[in-house]
């Protein structure tokens, strides 16, 4: 009975540790394989010299997704990952001198009320349509599988199916934006949250301006530990709940009979049996090199669409306090439709890159010696094409210090004492990415979300996939909600299979 009833989940990222959490606390005996010595996958942590960095993820939104995960096994998440809401979200500085922080929305009001030229009645406007694109979207588009014949049958979803016009799928989200604001900097504002699933505003549809609800509607978050406490807190969860967790253990094949029934993992040249797999890993990296299937039909279909966008990150620590900054900073660059055009069409970083900074030592005192602070730098970049990143790296990493030195009104480079760095080819080499992209495929169709990989896999039997790259998709709390739907999907079809 205990080996009808275990499941391997290959690969620790958010997904599979959110999937494993879910299966063992119905009763499953979950093994977690895990090539890398630590869970957590682009979600991890780094220390360089004194400094300690969380190395991908830094803004948490939606921790009611993570709340309802330790609901479902009995537990509080506050007694694993101390969440605070944060007042102000994030500095922004723009091209033209301006300068601001923003908030929840009634105290962001004020701000942008003073700040640029919009008026109390445009924001509030603006905040009800994307609450209505929220209200309309979340439960239908994140919370279920889109590909399963019962969530068409609920009257939730043929109702949000029969108001697809209400979701404004058929605007761009610069164009939709550009007809709510006059002022270009509230424009470039609204246009970014295309980035939090590596999209582009031009292309994306206005649906993603639902985003702008959830940072400034529900809140942007930070965590007391640094986000990889978010990684820590589930880890101790699936642990305590009974997942067996092998770090440090690449999976290298997944064996299948003629029928493509799920029957082996082989894990150092030794093959086990394995019946039920959750795959955490890339959809496309899964097939290629896990199943040796990179025709697979959907999979080569998939291969055709335009990646999310993937990044250059500047990991400095900083022999000094800024007091400008605060946790998120964003300096705008000066052509946001030029930045975006090099990104997403001619694949190349931008001249003048939009630049944020993290730096957790300013809520986590602990991350960076005394009178010292950790930053975080990202650039959006394309992903990964086979290029050497040694030049790409160099030049950006002069442009960033040049715009920040002006700015910041110091020479940042005299005080950067340790430093690290992190390309889209080395995203991918780490985390088994398609080309070191951060969200799997792209948002910039209308008909992205129907478009990913769904959680259940057609072409083989025991085979269930979570993480970024599948339904619904990429960023902390959709990865998690995947690993559920996924465990959820695999439990329904045990369950029959056991009555
Ligand atoms: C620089 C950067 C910034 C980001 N910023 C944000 C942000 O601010 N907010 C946000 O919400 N999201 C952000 N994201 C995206 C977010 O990190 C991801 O969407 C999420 O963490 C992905 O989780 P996942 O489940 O897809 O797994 P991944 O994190 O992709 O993990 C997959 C795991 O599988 C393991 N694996 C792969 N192949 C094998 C194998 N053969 N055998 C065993 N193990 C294997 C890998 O080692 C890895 O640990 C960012 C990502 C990056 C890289």
């Amino acid at each position: 009975m205990r080996e009808e009833k275990t499941v391997h989940v290959i690969g620790g990222g958010l997904g599979g540790l959110s999937a494993a959490i879910t299966l063992a606390t119905a009763g499953m005996q979950v093994i977690l394989h895990e090539q890398q010595p630590t869970v957590g996958g682009k979600a991890n942590t780094r220390m360089i010299g004194d400094f300690r960095f969380d190395t991908g993820p830094s803004l948490l939104t939606l921790p009611s997704v993570f709340a309802r995960l330790f609901e479902r096994a009995g537990k509080r998440i506050d007694s694993y990952i101390p969440i605070v809401g944060l007042s102000p979200i994030t500095r922004y500085w723009f091209s033209d001198g301006t300068h601001f922080a923003s908030d929840t929305w009634d105290r962001f009001i004020p701000t942008l009320m003073e700040k640029l030229s919009v008026t109390e009645r445009q924001l509030n406007d603006y905040h009800a349509y994307a609450k209505r694109i929220w209200d309309l979207t979340h439960e239908v588009f994140l919370e279920h599988s889109l590909h399963a014949f019962a969530t068409y049958a609920s009257k939730k979803t043929l109702g949000s199916l029969l108001r697809i016009g209400s979701i404004d799928a058929l605007r761009t989200m610069h164009t939709a934006n550009a007809k709510s604001f006059t002022d270009p900097r509230m424009v470039q504002l609204l246009d970014r949250y295309a980035t939090y699933n590596g999209s582009d505003p031009y292309q994306a549809p206005a649906t993603l301006n639902n985003i702008a609800y959830v940072e400034h509607g529900l809140g942007g978050h930070g965590v007391r530990n640094g986000i990889y406490g978010i990684v820590l807190g589930m880890e101790r969860l699936a642990r305590e709940l009974g997942v067996d967790i092998h770090t440090g253990e690449r999976v290298d094949r997944i064996g299948t009979d003629r029928n493509r029934t799920i029957e082996s993992l082989t894990i150092g040249g030794k093959t086990i049996p394995a019946r039920m797999v959750v795959s955490d890993v890339d959809v496309l990296t899964l097939h290629d090199q896990l199943l040796g299937d990179p025709d697979a039909p959907l999979v080569r279909r998939y291969r055709r669409l335009p990646p999310s966008s993937s990044a250059l990150v500047f990991y400095w620590g900083i022999d000094r306090e800024c007091s400008a900054l605060g946790l998120h900073n964003i300096f705008f660059s000066s052509d946001y439709a030029r930045e975006f055009n090099r990104i997403h069409r001619q694949h190349q970083i931008a001249e003048d890159p939009t630049i944020y900074i993290n730096i957790t030592s300013k809520l986590t005192s602990e991350d960076a010696p005394r009178g010292q602070e950790n930053w975080f730098v990202l650039v959006n970049a394309p992903p990964d094409d086979g290029r050497d990143w040694t030049d790409d790296l160099q030049q950006t990493r002069q442009r960033v210090l040049l715009r920040l030195s002006e700015v910041l009104r110091f020479d940042v480079a005299r005080h950067i004492v340790a430093e690290d760095s992190l390309t889209p080819a080395r995203i991918a080499h780490e985390t088994g990415s398609f080309r070191g992209s951060l969200y799997g495929i792209s948002s910039n169709t209308s008909m992205a979300a129907f478009l990913r990989h769904p959680n259940v896999s057609r072409r083989y039997r025991g085979l269930y996939l979570c993480g970024g790259s599948v339904h619904p998709g990429g960023g902390m709390p959709l990865a998690v909600l995947s690993g559920v739907i996924a465990g959820e999907s695999l439990l329904r079809r045990f369950r029959r299979w056991e009555s």
